[in-house]
């Protein structure tokens, strides 16, 4: 690697990473004197989309949420489209049983487990309903009482699950909001995410990714991609930040820094970090997720029926399986006569499938969605893959005593993401914001 001693370029803001929370910071400063590196080829992070045949394969996050959040406004302001995904069924594979109900007590009633566990999970759900509705999409406080509740007891204990079933389902959906089982992450994330599926949900046309590539298009800062940062030290008055780009060492002084990058990343690149930040990014290890698409030759709702969206998998190395298609026109599906179908799998299921080669890896897949849907066998016409080596921070039992510190800047240097906040697209446009306000207020 040469080595270019570049220091005279100074910037009041320097970012890493230009995932939705670094892009969002750089938007929303407005400040020509800012500088964004993002080390892959093209921003984005965990946004990226591409397309197969007709329709959108969102990689990483899929939806995004509305109502009053401040990703949905941010997409307005984009001047995205968003099209409400108009669910009708909550729905479940488990035990070989394709389970859709139009209202929760149909749902209980189809699911294979014992009725006295159906009414018990029933009154769990009420109660889950009732007492944590307001907290969805909320910026976890840790001096409010409900968000203590939640975070001081795994899902397991908090809703005194036994039953093995009952256990396995709520795993599923625990692992799809956090990559760990019910009995491991705290009551937060997965009740977050089980009251989201009732809430209104947006698709971006044309995919998630939109949001981001408009956001680096509309941004009045230098976006440097193929940028991996290498080093960011402080120098009290500010920052120094090196980054390899073509095989070449670049040097450039910030004013302001701002990682906003997972944190096992930032730790690998802050040096010096003050012990307390150093323990608090260390609890926020994250978990591996992969998902896979697979273009088929007869409409999506063939396979899932009408109204259903997504489907949380129980008990297998796929954790939930969806329909991409589901916003696309009826008349545009019937006209193009092909579908898309969208597994991903968790944690443990996703670290054996980075082991292995890409073809393998969506055999293991095939395998699922053929179990799960018998007549797609020889309806394959072409199939994709992403792995997420850093995917979802896991809200563990403790984590809302360090949430002050994961999110305290120091030296200069400040800290953005989901992780700062819960996990998703609005947690790390809450982050920005919040980050944004620190930086025009110091
Ligand atoms: C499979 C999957 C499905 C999801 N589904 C949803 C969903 O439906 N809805 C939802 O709201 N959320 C969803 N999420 C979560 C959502 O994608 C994330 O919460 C969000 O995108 C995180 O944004 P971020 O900017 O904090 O981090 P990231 O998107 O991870 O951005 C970090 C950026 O930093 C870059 N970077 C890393 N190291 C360096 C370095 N050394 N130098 C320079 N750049 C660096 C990375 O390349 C990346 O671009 C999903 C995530 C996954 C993985």
């Amino acid at each position: 690697m040469t080595s270019q001693p570049n220091t005279s370029e100074t910037y009041d803001v320097v970012i890493v990473g230009g995932g939705i929370a670094g892009l969002t910071v750089a938007y929303q400063l407005g400040n020509q004197n800012v500088l964004l590196l993002e080390k892959e080829d093209i921003c984005g992070g965990r946004t990226l989309s591409t397309n197969i045949g007709p329709y959108v394969f969102n990689q990483g996050a899929q939806m995004i949420p509305g109502g009053e959040t401040n990703v949905a406004k941010l997409a307005d302001e984009l001047g995205m489209t968003r099209t409400l995904i108009d669910k009708t069924k909550t729905s479940t594979y488990m035990k070989g049983k394709f389970v859709a109900g139009s209202s929760d007590f149909r749902f209980l009633l189809g699911l294979p487990i014992p009725l006295f566990e159906k009414l018990k999970m029933a009154f769990g759900i009420i109660r889950m309903r009732s007492r944590y509705s307001g907290i969805v999409d909320k910026t976890p406080r840790s001096d409010d009482q409900k968000m203590q509740e939640l975070s001081e007891k795994t899902l397991v204990e908090r809703m005194n699950i036994r039953h093995p079933d009952v256990k396995a389902f709520w795993d599923s959906i625990a692992k799809s909001s956090s990559t760990l089982g019910a009995a491991e992450v705290a009551a937060f994330q997965p009740v977050n995410t089980f009251l989201h599926h009732a809430a209104d949900e947006f698709f971006v046309e044309g995919g998630t990714v939109q949001l981001t590539r408009t956001l680096a298009e509309k941004t009045k800062a230098r976006v440097e991609t193929g940028a991996a940062v290498i080093e960011v030290v402080s120098t009290g008055s500010g920052a120094t930040v090196r980054y390899e780009k073509n095989g070449t060492l670049h040097t450039v002084q910030a004013k302001k820094c701002v990682m906003a990058v997972p944190a096992p990343l930032a730790l690998g690149v802050v040096q010096d970090l003050p012990d307390f930040k150093r323990v608090a990014l260390e609890q926020c290890e994250y978990g591996t997720m992969s998902s896979a698409a697979f273009l088929v030759d007869r409409p999506s709702e063939e396979f899932f029926g009408e109204g259903v969206w997504r489907v949380p998998v129980v008990g297998m190395k796929t954790i939930g399986i969806g329909d991409p298609t589901f916003t696309f026109t009826d008349d545009m599906k019937r006209k193009d006569g092909r579908g898309l179908i969208r597994l991903y799998a968790g944690d443990d299921g996703s670290q054996t499938l980075q082991k292995m080669s890409d073809d393998d890896a969506l055999d293991e897949f095939e395998k699922d969605l053929f179990e799960i849907f018998p007549t797609a066998p020889g309806r394959v016409l072409d199939r994709a893959l992403k792995h997420w080596p850093h995917a979802i921070c896991p809200w563990r039992v403790g984590r809302l005593n360090q949430i002050n510190d994961i999110r305290a800047p120091h030296d200069n240097i400040h800290y953005c993401g989901d992780y700062t906040e819960n996990s998703g697209l609005e947690s790390a446009v809450l982050s920005a914001k919040r980050v944004v306000s620190e930086l025009t207020s110091s």
